[in-house]
């Protein structure tokens, strides 16, 4: 005596290779392998595309992953704080600004003495509100700290593997944030 795979049922085989006890358990079991197939086939199917995207994703692509991650670490960890610029904490909305834009300084576009929670108003339309930034920048950060980051700084040449690592490690340092504010 054997126990029928699909519904479990003692029932006596023909032969070994017989693991239904019946046609319709037999094409249950069928329908099941089947399904399981495609499945896989849909799961590798989706990897396949994955990989190709990952493939094709250039230097650009890369560094502005990094940077959404780095950002949204920046807004993450100033979450309690108000806007560096005019000191809302009531904006509809709060971006990560730079002290010293990407563009006039790409070296501290990963420094994060010189990023900061900003409102939306601030960071879209007021080109930063660099004077008021840089009081309060002063004003959190110290004198000294200012100067280093107005001071002159060594270009970086980011590889793709350190761009991917900078977005794995501020993913996870803002993961960290989060789990410890909820
Ligand atoms: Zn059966
Ligand atoms: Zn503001």
């Amino acid at each position: 005596m054997k126990k029928c795979r699909q519904c479990k049922r003692p029932f006596e085989p023909r032969n070994s290779l017989q693991v239904a006890c019946s046609l319709a358990c037999g094409l249950a079991i069928g329908k099941k392998q089947t399904e399981k197939k495609a499945a896989e086939k849909q799961k590798a199917q989706r990897k396949w595309v994955r990989e190709q995207k990952e493939r094709i994703k250039s230097r650009g692509d890369h560094t502005r992953e990094a940077q959404q991650a780095f950002n949204a670490y920046i807004r993450a960890r100033d979450a309690h704080r108000p806007c560096i610029s005019c000191g809302t904490y009531t904006a509809g909305q709060f971006h990560a600004g730079h002290y010293r834009t990407t563009k006039a300084a790409p070296e501290l576009r990963f420094e994060e003495l010189n990023c900061h929670k900003q409102c939306a108003q601030c960071n879209n339309f007021d080109s930063g509100n660099i004077v008021e930034y840089r009081i309060r920048l002063i004003h959190r950060l110290g004198q000294e700290a200012v100067d280093w980051i107005e001071g002159l700084h060594e270009p970086k040449h980011y590889t793709i593997d350190d761009l991917k690592a900078i977005k794995a490690r501020y993913r996870k340092m803002t993961r960290e944030l989060e789990r410890k504010a909820a």
